[in-house]
């Protein structure tokens, strides 16, 4: 749903250190030691601090939207890169200046990505300390061969560890990622992956499928010929079988790729993302959106960083969108939610029924076991969760 300020905005800060780059990753990360892990994390809290100047001068009309950009969150959101990389020193300091800029609302979230390697008794303990609420572990499989291929640092041993010491710290919620869809992999052999992490039983698992990005070293292997993509139809089967087996073992699918124990596992951040919430976005390439407007920071960390060194604004672009952009985002993002498309707040927001417009394409949805009606919501059947994407591209919205 477009911005209403309903909801209280998001913060997210985007870390680019990972200790080795995986060869599928896209995300803007980079291999860096300490002391260029302080060098960021000093050019990060500069641009909190620009944000605090901002604020300062909320006053003038000009400086209005600033000021929406900074409404106090109730989300915090260190995600990357491996933020669990940071020295704990470097986390409070920067939770420190979050809380003096953004003032965040009572029973603010913290999250934290980690990566099994990272994690440790003595690490599980100080992030408690610093009040991380859910520990996000990058796991992605627990099969040594895949773990391999995927160029992680970690084995299927230390994929258990980590899960059963981070249960055992007491973290409001544990999520587990994994990814499915690798070449050459079995229906079987993906079983044995959720199956595993079921067995663990985290609060809160993403699984997301394997995609190859042209400008990644899989892309590459692509293009020379030597990396073939599972077909779309063994895609297609593996999403199935994980809501399947998923929901067997009491795991809700409330999202595409996300799943939890109960509703208060489920990612208050991300459904900021899925209902058009306002999110401020600190750090190289992260993204942020005040309702209307999306812009994003500079992808390059010495670019990023050089901007603020000259106390200037590391903004590389942006775009307004417009009603219609708003719309068909909501019925993007709606439908690969199993709550689907609230169809009264639609109307309220864009000022047309939306199943009235669309009745013949909503038929024929239905009828193809795609979509189903639910008092005033148009939700996605499993089958339609499967091909979100698609079906969303479908609905008219001019007259
Ligand atoms: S650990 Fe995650 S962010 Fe880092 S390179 Fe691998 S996939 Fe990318």
């Amino acid at each position: 749903m477009s911005a209403t300020g309903e909801e209280p905005a998001g913060l997210y800060l985007h870390v680019p250190f990972c200790s080795a780059i995986c060869p599928y990753c896209d995300f803007a990360v980079l291999v860096g030691r300490r002391d260029k892990r302080q060098r960021f994390v000093d050019t990060l809290l500069a641009e909190i601090a620009l944000y605090a100047s901002r604020q300062r001068s909320a006053n003038e009309p000009s400086r209005q939207r600033r000021a929406n950009e900074t409404q106090s969150p109730d989300t915090i959101y260190f995600g990357g890169g491996t933020p669990s990389l940071l020295e704990h020193d470097d986390l409070e300091r920067l939770l420190e200046a979050i809380r003096r800029t953004f003032a965040p609302r009572p029973g603010t979230r913290i999250y934290l990505e980690a990566n099994p390697e990272d994690v440790e008794p003595a690490s599980l303990d100080a992030w408690r300390r610093l009040g991380v609420g859910t520990l996000s572990l990058g796991v992605q499989s627990f099969d040594d061969d895949e773990l391999r291929f995927l160029g992680r640092r970690h084995d299927a041993a230390a994929s258990w560890r980590a899960i059963e010491l981070a249960l055992a710290a007491g973290f409001e919620t544990v999520s587990v990622d994994l990814i499915f869809g690798l070449p050459g992999q079995s229906a079987s052999g993906w079983r044995r992956n959720l199956e595993r992490a079921a067995a663990l039983g985290p609060d809160h698992l993403s699984c997301y499928e394997l995609e190859v990005h042209e400008r990644t070293t899989f892309g590459k292997h692509r293009a020379r010929g030597e990396l073939d993509e599972l077909p779309s139809d063994e895609q297609a089967e593996l999403f199935l079988l994980t809501h399947r087996l998923l929901a067997e073992t009491g795991y809700d699918g409330y999202e595409v790729s996300n799943f939890a124990r109960s509703r208060r596992h489920r990612s208050r951040h991300n459904r900021k993302y899925w209902r058009h919430v306002p999110y401020l976005g600190l750090g190289p390439s992260a993204h942020s959106f005040d309702g209307r407007r999306r812009w994003w920071n500079e992808r390059s960390l010495p670019r990023w960083q050089r901007a603020l060194d000259e106390g200037a604004s590391p903004e590389a672009g942006s775009e307004t969108l417009t009603p219609e952009d708003l719309a068909i985002e909501t019925i993007m993002l709606g439908l690969r939610t199993a709550a689907g498309v609230d169809l009264e707040r639609f109307e309220q927001h864009f000022g047309f029924d939306l199943a009235e417009r669309n009745s013949d394409l909503l038929e024929r949805s239905i009828a193809a076991g795609r979509l189903r009606r639910e008092d005033r919501r148009i939700v996605p059947t499993l089958e339609g969760l499967a091909v979100a994407d698609g079906l969303a591209a479908g609905f008219e919205l001019s007259t």
